[in-house]
């Protein structure tokens, strides 16, 4: 059974046999070494996922150093961990999505889920608590911001708004 860690190879457009449409070109290298300081390494494009070693392999070979994995519910923040842990091109950022934190409290698993939050962040390769940041764009910032609850852990890291 393949988990959320088992790399999938990065494909060429066209190149899967599926008929899909695929990853566009990489873009020219950029003229000056960056990091990326948002991604979200476990969510996939269509139906693939792609392996974190590959996706920053093909970052790489386009002058992008290195990411901030961001963690947006429970099990993406368990992935950060998980993930920075494996490639010391990652630094990560975990957290409840404000959006999302309404549904944890309706089944009554705020309280632990935001513990488990603290609890990740306190892993020495997280440095930010994201995403925090209230979404007026989809939900016009009817979330809850869990950013705001206080924790020993939390409130030491930056944001990371997304
Ligand atoms: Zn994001």
């Amino acid at each position: 059974m393949r988990n959320s860690l088992t790399p999938v190879p990065f494909r060429a457009p066209g190149s899967d046999g599926t008929g899909r449409q695929g990853y566009p070109p990489a873009p020219e290298p950029l003229p000056v070494p960056v990091m990326d300081n948002h991604t979200h390494l476990d969510f996939p494009f269509d139906e693939l996922k792609v392996g974190i070693a590959d996706a920053l392999d093909a970052a790489a070979a386009v002058g992008v150093q290195g990411a901030v994995q961001v963690g947006c519910d429970l099990e993406s923040s368990r992935f950060t961990v998980q993930a920075v842990e494996q490639d010391p091109r990652l630094l990560g950022a975990v957290a409840l999505h404000p959006n999302d934190a309404p549904a944890y409290a309706a089944r009554g698993e705020l309280e632990d889920a935001l513990a488990e939050i603290e609890a990740l962040a306190a892993h020495p390769r997280i440095r930010a608590i994201g995403e925090t940041g209230l979404d007026f764009f989809r939900t016009e910032g009817k979330g809850w911001p869990t950013s705001a609850i206080p924790s020993a852990a939390t409130s030491t890291l930056p944001n990371a708004w997304g």
